[in-house]
């Protein structure tokens, strides 16, 4: 199995989906993971917990974050059952169990074990595997897979997310070489994000507008990777005088756990100003306990909080925007994406009022949205991904709402006249080296 990720969006609609498995966890010999993010990586103890016993392999990096993450999303996912369950209780309806406990994240932890890039991985008598990186978060690899079979070798490559070029922090995408098919994301299929010096200046100047006026400026983020990189970039502007010299605060343990994890990885990191000078631009004011948090929440503007999480879905953040979304003197700056039917969505789409924790809150802060600092590749990106291997005769896209999927399939199509395949949730193929076949029912794996 490539990745064993979380479902993100309507609570009861997510509960369900999470729970099921494409495959009986018995059937499988091994899990290859590319990245730590939980959307790739958080339904692993799900597998566990319903039997899975065998190994998961990652980078160290990726097992370094993922015993943040995983640890975190039981935390939130107990969160949302017992709100699932609340409203289950007062129609009469049975609780739901939880889909993992601590103990399951533990055991996860246990069955990973450490691979190093490049490092040829033997699976069995005619499997093998190879991590490369593929910038994005620390350890974020893209993963190939060759079979030799007496038929000759076939090869599919699996991108996991594919970073930028250029990145502050993150080196290069790799570019695996010689596979005969790719599994490749679409999260930004269908556009290319806005230069980074326009965006930047842009951010400054609405940033000094909100603090000038004495407002608060939240940063929804990811802890692992968007919060440090804005961190980054405001200390670069409060330096160069670009922004004034006003407090930048991290109000999640998790983020602050997650910049500390960065320091731990320099191997993995592309720093050209160095590991001292780049990791300064780290520092911010980190806040941990609960009445540190509080304190915040009713401190005066003006300052800037960075929270999670990245989507709105729960934590710090939704107290931060309970008090700053009716004030028109504040802003919520988005920087990462955020998925179908979550708050974080609902902002995006400029809505007049919003619920939270059941409690209606107006919106008149202002909402900005910055894609210039996501960590994924653009249209351009990926396709540049696709075009430097020659040898691939088939793409799949994965991991992309609808309208990303298909117009990165009909730009590669445009661009390289190789088959593109967009995928049915459970659909089937099979790969030889003849070629793609998609799969009868019958034929698919037992779940
Ligand atoms: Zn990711």
């Amino acid at each position: 199995m490539l990745d064993c990720g979380l479902f993100q969006g309507r609570r009861q609609d997510m509960y369900t989906r999470n729970a099921a498995l494409p495959v009986r966890p018995d059937s499988l010999s091994g899990v290859l993971l590319s990245h730590a993010h939980v959307d790739h990586s958080g339904r692993l103890p799900r597998l566990v917990h319903l039997g899975f016993r065998g190994p998961i392999y990652a980078t160290r990096a990726t097992i370094d974050f993922c015993s943040l993450l995983l640890a975190d999303s039981a935390y939130v996912l107990r969160t949302q059952t017992a709100q699932i369950n609340q409203r289950r209780l007062e129609r009469g309806l049975p609780p739901l169990p939880d889909l993992y406990t601590d103990d399951d994240v533990r055991q996860t932890l246990a069955l990973m074990q450490p691979v190093k890039w490049y490092e040829e991985l033997v699976l069995g008598p005619h499997l093998r595997a190879s991590f490369i990186p593929a910038g994005h978060i620390p350890g974020a690899s893209s993963i190939l897979l060759r079979e030799l079979s007496t038929h000759g070798s076939c090869s599919l490559v699996y991108s996991g997310d594919v970073g930028r070029t250029n990145d502050w922090i993150m080196p290069d995408p790799a570019i695996p070489s010689g596979a005969d098919f790719a599994i490749l994301e679409s999260t930004y299929g269908d556009c290319e994000h806005r230069p980074y010096l326009y965006a930047r200046s842009e951010l400054a100047r609405n940033l000094r507008s909100t603090l000038a006026a004495g407002g608060v400026v939240v940063i929804p983020a990811y802890s692992v990777g968007r919060t440090q990189r804005l961190v980054y970039e405001l200390r670069d502007l409060i330096s160069s005088g670009e922004l004034p010299n006003i407090p930048v605060y991290v109000d999640s343990p998790l983020s602050v756990e997650a910049s500390r994890a960065f320091m731990r990885h320099p191997d993995v990191l592309h720093m050209p100003d160095g590991p001292d000078r780049t990791f300064a631009r780290l520092q911010a004011v980190h806040v941990v306990s609960s009445e540190e948090s509080r304190a915040l929440r009713s401190q005066p503007g003006p300052f800037i909080v960075l929270t999670a999480s990245g989507m709105c879905e729960a934590g710090r953040v939704l107290h931060h925007l309970k008090r700053n979304l009716p004030d028109p003197n504040s802003r919520v700056v988005f920087v990462g994406f955020c998925a179908e039917d979550t708050l974080g969505r609902l902002l995006l789409n400029k809505q007049p009022s919003v619920r939270i924790n059941g409690e209606v809150v107006p919106v008149h802060a202002h909402i900005d949205n910055y894609d210039t600092f996501s960590a994924h590749a653009d249209q351009r990106g990926l396709a540049q991904w696709i075009q430097a291997q020659p040898s691939l005769r088939a793409i799949f896209l994965v991991h992309g709402e609808e309208p990303q999927a298909f117009a990165l399939a009909e730009h590669l199509e445009s661009l390289t006249a190789r088959e593109v395949i967009v995928p049915f949730a459970n659909e089937a193929f099979s790969l030889s080296p003849t070629g793609v076949r998609p799969l009868e029912p019958n034929e698919y794996p037992p779940t």
